[in-house]
Order: structure tokens, then sequence, then C-alpha cells
């Protein structure tokens, strides 16, 4: 006989969409799947973190949604475990749970002047944008108003979104779901030059050449990268082939010029940034000149200063912990053995983590794939070896309505996504996104877990 049992799943990002797609698939089991998140909308990073002006990598969503399209799924937006529920609630009512709570928070730089107005976390300003909902349409610094020039700091493809939507002409860029107060606030941008401040070499950056490639295209954008520190065709035989393709994308950045560009982007290498200068707001960022030695970062002595009115950090991602769960504040991750989530080195039964708070904020969205399988099969291995389940659907929805907390389900996401698509109809859009709370719940609502 087929053994059933229930499991949640916590953030539906990919990672827990993937992991709940792994857990429906198995015949062997008949296994429920509750994907719990926070935000009353799924897709985690694919609908707040790739940039709206990234439509393949966007339509992710239409094979993720595939899977709260089939039976035994349900969402249960707008429930926060570490505050509505604890970890210890789930585990009364699942078999198992499946940790996917991702990377929420922009890693500082730690250096002086961070502070000052006109400092923007990379990952607040990708959340402002994205029309996220805890990112107020007003938290841009009133500095940034009257900036003409700005420095995106790091060298991953964070920055280069941060920079594309920077430099891009608006028009462009409202052929996108971002809300109108983004596009509004955009478009009254007097941001001239924007600063790619860059820590190591051009053979060492960790852009992908694709995105390298787009600001060839923007043809009111020039680019001001020094030809002169790329490899040598002879250098590039050393290179791994990201590093080759990435020196290629370069190339063709060296020797794109535009006249008269409506803005600049000027890469600088081996400039590691060391203190925000200025009085009352940024006034300049300063970088010291570094080198490779063996691997390892040395100053060469030369301070230089880049006249900058904004900072955006984009130096990664750090998760955060999940209301009393085990977390490694040194690596920020919880810590686990196969997935399992490990409390100072022992398994905890039925907890398990998948995702960027298993292994870091790393990868492609795809990533998450193999990682979230590999997660799966440590739970379908111990549920195998597991007494018979006495979890129930009732009992999950009694412990919700206990603490007085009403779920948007899977139906009332599919209400949010048509009413965006009205709004965006409205202003010959295909879709505008939704950034209040308080609507997004408004029309997530009316439904029930279903
Ligand atoms: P990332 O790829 O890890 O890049 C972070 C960058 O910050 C690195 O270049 C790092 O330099 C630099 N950095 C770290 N600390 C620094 C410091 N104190 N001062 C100066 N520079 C510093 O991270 P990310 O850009 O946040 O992206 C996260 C993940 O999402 C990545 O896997 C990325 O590929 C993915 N992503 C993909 C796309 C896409 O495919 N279009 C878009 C966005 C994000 P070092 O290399 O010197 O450490």
């Amino acid at each position: 006989m087929t053994r059933s049992f229930r499991v949640a799943v916590v953030g539906a990002g990919p990672a827990g969409i993937y992991a709940a797609q792994e857990l429906l698939s198995h015949d062997e089991f008949d296994i429920e799947v509750d994907v719990i998140d926070r935000l009353p909308t799924p897709y985690g990073l694919v609908r707040y973190g790739v940039a709206p002006d990234h439509p393949k990598i966007k339509s992710i969503q239409r094979a993720l949604q595939r899977t709260f399209e089939q039976p035994r799924i349900r969402f249960l937006g707008d429930v926060e475990i570490g505050s509505a529920l604890t970890p210890g609630d789930l585990d009364e009512v699942y078999d198992a749970v499946v940790y996917s709570t991702g990377a929420a928070l922009g890693r500082g730089l730690e250096i002086p002047g961070e502070d000052l107005p006109g400092v923007v976390s990379a990952n607040d300003f990708v959340s402002w944008y994205s029309a996220h909902p805890d990112t107020a349409p007003g938290f841009l610094p009133e500095t940034l108003r009257t900036a003409t020039a700005v420095a995106v700091i790091g060298a991953g493809n964070v920055a280069l979104d941060v920079a594309r939507v920077l430099v891009k002409a608006v028009p462009l860029l409202a052929e996108t779901d971002m809300p109108q107060h983004v596009l509004d606030r955009l478009a009254a941008s007097r941001v001239k030059d924007v600063h790619l401040v860059i820590r190591r070499g051009p053979a060492q950056a960790k852009f992908t050449s694709k995105e390298l490639r787009e600001f060839a295209d923007l043809d009111d954008v020039d680019v001001v990268l020094d030809a002169a520190l790329l490899p040598t065709d002879g250098e590039l035989e050393a290179l791994d082939t990201h590093a080759r393709n990435n020196i290629a994308a370069m190339r063709l950045l060296a020797d794109h010029h535009v006249e008269n560009p409506a803005r600049r982007v000027h890469f600088h290498f081996w400039s590691r940034p060391t203190r925000v200068v200025g009085e009352a707001s940024v006034e300049a960022l300063e970088v010291a000149s570094v080198r490779l030695d063996d691997d390892r970062l040395v100053d060469t002595g030369d301070l230089d200063l880049i006249a900058v009115q904004g900072v955006f950090p984009a130096v990664g991602y750090a998760s955060t912990p999940v209301g009393d769960l085990p977390f490694d504040p040194a690596i920020a991750r919880i810590p686990h053995a196969d997935g399992r989530i490990l409390d100072r080195g022992q398994v905890t039964p039925g907890r398990y983590v998948a995702g960027w708070v298993k292994r870091g904020p790393s990868g492609v969205v795809g990533s998450n794939r193999q990682d979230a399988i590999a997660t799966v099969a440590s739970v379908l291995a111990d549920l195998a070896d597991a007494p018979d389940s006495t979890a129930t659907v009732a009992a999950a929805d009694e412990l919700l309505a206990s603490r007085g907390v009403h779920p948007v389900s899977y139906d009332g996401w599919l209400g949010i996504d048509q009413a965006e698509i009205a709004l965006g109809e409205a202003s010959g859009r295909q879709r505008t996104k939704i950034h209040e709370w308080e609507r997004l719940r408004h029309y997530g609502a009316d439904t029930v877990p279903s």
C-alpha cells in the first residue's frame, strides 16, 4: 500500500518549489505538500530578484507555476515562520519540513562612511524596482534625487542588473512590469555616470558574459572600459571558459562608444573600496588600487577618489535565521548533513534545508533544482523508515486558525496575478506589479486554501 505523508516546504522560491515538485513526483509515496511563504505571492527571487527586463529568466515562473497546478499541493502565503508560527509548531502538524528561505539580506561593505545617506544596498534597490512589499515607494534617499554620478560595487550579476537599470532608457524599462512610481523616479533621475567598482581583474569577475553584452545593446549608453587591462590572446589560453567568455564580452564593451551618450558606464578594475567620503551625505568613494599576489589581494599603496553622490554595494546576499532553527552566523547558513538540519552536530529529525539558506547565495535559478532534489532524497529515505503518519490537513488548518493566520491560497495568488495584469492593461502594459501589502492581501483574499 502507498504510504501517505504531509510535508511542509517553507519558502516558495525556486528551491522550495523544486523541492515540492520532487516530493510530489515519487509514486511510491502519497505525499501532500503545503508550500508556506511569508509573502502573499509565490516564486521568491524569480518575482523579486530576477531583473524585470530579463523576461526569459522570468519565464521560469511559468514552469514553477505548473507545480502548483497539480493535486496534493497547496500554497499558504502571508504566513511567517518565526513570528506567526514557530518551527516547533510545524513539527506538530507535518511529518517533515523543508526550509528553503533563501538569502534576503544584502551584505554590507564594512568600511567607514557606509551609513551615510546615499548608500543603498543593491538588495534594497532591486526590491524597490521589483515592487517588493517590504520596500516603500519612497525609500530611496532624497540625496539621490540630485545625484549625477553613482558607484555600484561588485563584480556579480546583481551589480550589472543595478547598473543597467540605472542607465537604461526609461521607455525600455516601461515595457517591463515595474511599478509606475519606480518608472517615474527613474525618469526623473539625473544620473549620468555609473561607476562599476570591481576589486579584482577582468579575468576574475563573477559577471556572466550574456549580462555584460547587454550594455553593448544600449545605443545611448557609452561604456568606458580600458582594453589595455584585458588579457591578451596569449593569456586567454590559461583561463577557464567562464573567464574567456567574459573577456570576449569585455572586448566588445571596450569598443562600444556612443557620441553624446545619455549615460556612461565606467568599469574600474583592481579597485577595492576603502571609505565612503562625505559630510552629510555621499560625496565620493575612496578606492585602493590592488593587485593579485597568489590569489590574495594586496594594496599597491595608491588611493583614488571617485566623485559620486550615491553608492550601491552589490557584494552578495546573506541568509537570516528562521525562528529558533540552528544557524551558523559565520557563514549565514543553516548547518546540515545531506540536507538534514544539524543542531550542535546532531540531526534534528523531520527538519531539512534546501537552496541558498543551505549552500549560500550562488548559481543560477536552475542550480536550486539539483540542490532541492538532493535534500528530498534525504526526506524520502527518512520517511521510508518513519511510522505511519497521523498528520492531517485539518490539524494544519486548525493551527493556522488558532494563531489568527489567514493564508493567501494559490487561488488567492491568481487573484493578485489577474489584478496586476488588469492594472498593466489599463496603461497599455502587459502587467504592472502591485507593491502594497494591503492591496496584495485584498486581491489575495476571499479564497480558502485549496
Ligand atoms: P556574486 O556573484 O557572489 O558577486 C558578488 C561580488 O561582490 C563579487 O564580485 C565579489 O568580489 C564582490 N565583493 C564581495 N565583497 C566585497 C567587498 N567587500 N568589496 C568589494 N567587492 C566585494 O553575488 P551577486 O551578484 O549578489 O549574485 C548572487 C547570485 O545570483 C549569483 O550566483 C549570480 O550569478 C546570481 N544572479 C544571476 C543573475 C542572472 O543570471 N542574470 C542576476 C542576478 C544574480 P570577489 O569575487 O572579489 O569576492
